[in-house]
């Protein structure tokens, strides 16, 4: 059994366990494959092994990376930060974005989706930490984002995505994915159709599962450590 393999089979041992500790369904929580700075090869070793949805960061090189991965049945989402001369590109080749947080880029997807592709699914990303300098909408203004881009006829509103500070704590850590659940219920009653609750990386999975996580984003565990040092 190849690395990755292996790697990809831990992860789920991992995830399903985590599931159970929390009381939640078996298969509540989807993986995401963060694949930021691998090559395709490695991407492709994942997707024999049977994982279908990989996340990536940075436009020009995932472009690469779904052409070389076509022949493949790959569910593509956009992760890292959206800039509008971006939309055109990320419209036509992804199936999810995961980080909008202002109206303006959700107008160009909706605008530039081609007509011919389901709607692109969307989660609007949140400043949970209320931190300065991070993307995000402000967690008080998210309903008034999500009913804006709800109207928007190419787009599919999923759910919320978080990236919250780092926490020294796992006690820290439930703290804020906590807050992120209580938001996340606060759109399923505006918005009942949203399902995904985008939370959870390798260092902080399982307080994500306990708090509700639907999807987590996994890169370090599954692809190890990155060399590249992460642009954001
Ligand atoms: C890189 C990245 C991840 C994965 O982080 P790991 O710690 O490597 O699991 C998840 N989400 C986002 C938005 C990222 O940029």
């Amino acid at each position: 059994m190849t690395n990755s393999k292996t790697r990809l089979q831990s992860v789920m041992n991992f995830i399903k366990l985590a599931e159970q500790q929390a009381h939640r369904h078996p298969g509540s929580v989807k993986l995401l494959a963060v694949s930021k700075t691998w090559p395709a090869s490695r991407l492709r070793e994942l997707a024999e092994a049977g994982q279908t949805r990989f996340g990536e960061n940075y436009l020009q090189e995932a472009l690469e990376k779904i052409a070389a991965l076509d022949d493949l049945t790959l569910e593509w989402h956009f992760i890292g930060p959206v800039q509008s001369n971006k939309t055109r590109e990320i419209a036509v080749h992804f199936d999810w974005v995961q980080s909008v947080d202002r109206l303006k880029i959700a107008q160009r997807l909706s605008a530039q989706r081609p007509q011919h592709k389901t709607p692109l699914n969307i989660c609007l990303q949140v400043n949970i930490d209320n931190e300065p300098s991070k993307s995000g909408v402000q967690p008080e203004k998210l309903l008034e984002l999500a009913a804006a881009v709800s109207q928007l006829d190419n787009l599919c509103l999923r759910g919320l995505m978080v990236i919250p500070a780092i926490a020294e704590t796992e006690e820290k850590q439930l703290d804020t994915f906590g807050r992120a659940q209580q938001l996340f219920s606060e759109l399923k009653i505006a918005h009942p159709e949203a399902d995904t609750l985008s939370m959870g990386m390798s260092a902080d999975m399982q307080a994500a599962i306990t708090q509700g996580s639907t999807m987590v984003r996994i890169g370090t565990a599954l692809f190890g450590e990155r060399h590249t040092p992460d642009k954001q």
